[in-house]
């Protein structure tokens, strides 16, 4: 399609370029490869060919153009790719063209709900009586005019139904408007779920508004401190991190990502310069967010209190964070303040505050040794209770082994008797690397697949051994591989994408050249037999068909004809 806005943003975005800002691509000759973001591996197996414009993952078979990619990784349909991709080249997709009708989705109308109560709160901070109050105890707390800006803040007025009657009069239904988190039904009442609340909006990585968080204000509405959009089509509590739209080419500039509780808090950090900062909003962080975080550093600042002792939410993200190889370094806050409140105090603290982080092993030791007495047996078997399970969870053996050290000069012990503690203590797997990646098995295929797939390869590989195909050959694989021997019969290779993608995956597999012919007969006489199975088969259901019609001579004659194919398959192949 020439002038179709898909060839147009294919034509404007560098598939490298649009893959590297999801994931670290390293170069490999011609080609980039990375570690594949869609199954767990620990060698790189996902290669982009810039040439190509496709990428390929050879450990679970996906791969595509840059619209399967943005399709996979965000988990989107193909018209919310197109929409991504289009924002990404610059491209204008007409609201009323065939095209945008077209894809226009479920997901689509939420996003545009979120974005319209977005402007909704927005112009309730700024225009309402209550909402005035809200802006000015903002501005109290240090938020400039700008961050309100940049954050699009709100107010949620005190009232049941004042956005959703907005969004009816903008022609949403009811329903879309339940599921786009902003209002509730109760007996077939549908009301606001943010009333009387200062708004934060959450952003996707795109900056699009995906779910709101609502913060108590004046004791108006009601009385949970904070609310938030439940789990919807978008927003997946799980998945979000605050922020993270805004602070992630900071954070892969700078190479670190400082963590921080609360909304607040981020806005703060980011106003005082630290734009590399995302909030987990008093959630443990997850094994999605973790990897997402690591496609654009491998170092994090903790920015929140850390009671090694206790067994919060918050602790359990870091930790695994910590077994997932991230290097972690903590800032030690003034005792019962809150970033927001270091920085409204006194910005320079908080920056000394960030200078001097300390790595999270040094900040485990002081704190272990800060609660027990290590010159009494029993202050040592506290300490030791403490840091050895912490010691057992590092992954590096090497960085594991300078911490035994250490706590055996500090402790004064035999490094070989905490070695021996150590190996008692069992790992309680909850922190295993395994465990924390959400595995994504490998696309299935069948065997005919299988076998037609590298019947491809090697005739894409080999062109010159393709002639031992036989015309007659060819009518027993599926049209496309059949096609694409009978093109390279004739020396060509045809154009579109699936063979793009083989071509790609001919040039990157090594494949032995010497016997390529017994394969290709291997391959052949395989489809072959399949074929025959699958017709054999096919006759035994019509033979039960027949059976149940009674009738008997047709059962007969088919009958006949499974022997026929069986004394074929005999005789003809092995
Ligand atoms: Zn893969």
């Amino acid at each position: 399609m020439p002038g179709s806005p898909i060839e147009e943003i294919k034509n404007r975005l560098d598939i490298v370029e649009v893959i590297g800002s999801y994931i670290k691509l390293q170069k490999a000759g011609a080609n980039y490869k990375a570690l594949c973001p869609f199954h767990s591996e620990k060698t790189p197996s996902f290669f982009v060919s810039p040439s190509r414009q496709i990428w390929h993952c050879f450990g679970c078979s996906r791969g595509g153009d840059i619209f399967r990619f943005v399709m996979e990784i965000e988990g989107v349909e193909f018209g919310d790719a197109l929409r991504i991709l289009a924002q990404k080249a610059g491209v204008e997709l007409k609201p009323r063209s065939p095209q945008w009708q077209k894809f226009k989705t479920e997901r689509q109308r939420l996003y545009e709900i979120c974005e319209l109560s977005t402007k909704f709160f927005e112009k309730q901070l700024a225009g309402s009586p209550n909402g005035k109050r809200a802006k000015a105890y903002l501005l109290k707390r240090g938020i400039s005019e700008e961050s309100i800006k940049k954050w699009r803040l709100g107010w949620a007025p005190n009232q049941w139904r004042a956005l959703v009657d907005f969004l009816l009069s903008r022609g949403y239904k009811k329903g879309e408007i339940v599921r786009a988190g902003v209002a509730i039904e109760k007996e077939n009442t549908v009301y606001d779920r943010f009333r009387g609340r200062i708004i934060f909006p959450i952003f996707d990585l795109n900056s699009q508004v995906i779910g709101f968080s609502g913060r108590e204000f004046l004791g108006l509405g009601q009385k949970a401190k904070y609310i938030n959009t439940p789990n919807t089509l978008l927003y997946d509590k799980s998945r979000a991190l605050y922020g993270l739209d805004k602070a992630k080419m900071e954070i892969r500039k700078r190479d670190y990502c400082i963590l921080v509780e609360g909304n607040v808090d981020l806005i703060m950090a980011s106003q005082a310069g630290d734009e590399n900062t995302v909030a987990t909003c008093g959630t443990a962080l997850t094994p999605y967010q973790l990897r997402v975080l690591k496609r654009y550093s491998n170092n994090l600042l903790v920015a929140f209190d850390m009671d090694i002792a206790g067994e919060a939410a918050t602790k359990r993200g870091i930790e695994l964070a910590q077994s997932l190889g991230f290097d972690i370094r903590v800032v030690r806050l003034p005792y019962g303040k809150d970033p927001a409140e270091i920085i409204l105090d006194n910005k320079k603290d908080w920056k000394a505050a960030i200078e001097g982080a300390v790595s999270i092993f040094d900040f485990y030791f002081d704190s272990a040794f800060g609660q027990a007495d290590s010159q009494t047996p029993e202050g040592r078997k506290k300490i030791l209770g403490i840091l050895l399970p912490l010691i057992k969870r590092i992954p590096n053996k090497i960085e594991q082994s300078d911490w035994i050290q250490k706590l055996s000069k500090r402790l004064r012990a035999r490094e070989e008797d905490i070695r021996e503690e150590l190996g008692k203590i069992k790992s309680d797997g909850r922190m295993s690397h395994e465990d924390s990646k959400e595995s994504c098995p490998p696309v299935k295929k069948t065997r005919r697949e299988m076998l037609e797939e590298r019947l491809a390869l090697l005739a894409l590989k080999f062109p010159q051994d393709v002639a031992i195909i036989s015309d007659k050959d060819l009518e027993l694989f599926s049209p496309q591989i059949r096609e694409l021997l009978s093109a390279l019969k004739k020396g060509k290779i045809p154009k579109s994408e699936v063979f793009n993608i083989l071509s790609f995956r001919a040039e990157m597999e090594k494949l032995e050249k010497k016997d390529v012919q017994s394969e290709m007969n291997f391959c052949i006489n395989s489809i072959r037999s399949l074929n025959l199975k699958e017709a054999i088969d096919e006759l035994y259901l019509e033979i039960k068909r027949a059976e149940e019609k009674g009738d008997l001579k047709r059962v007969e004659q088919l009958t006949e004809r499974v022997h026929h194919l069986i004394q074929y398959g005999k005789e003809n192949l092995s």
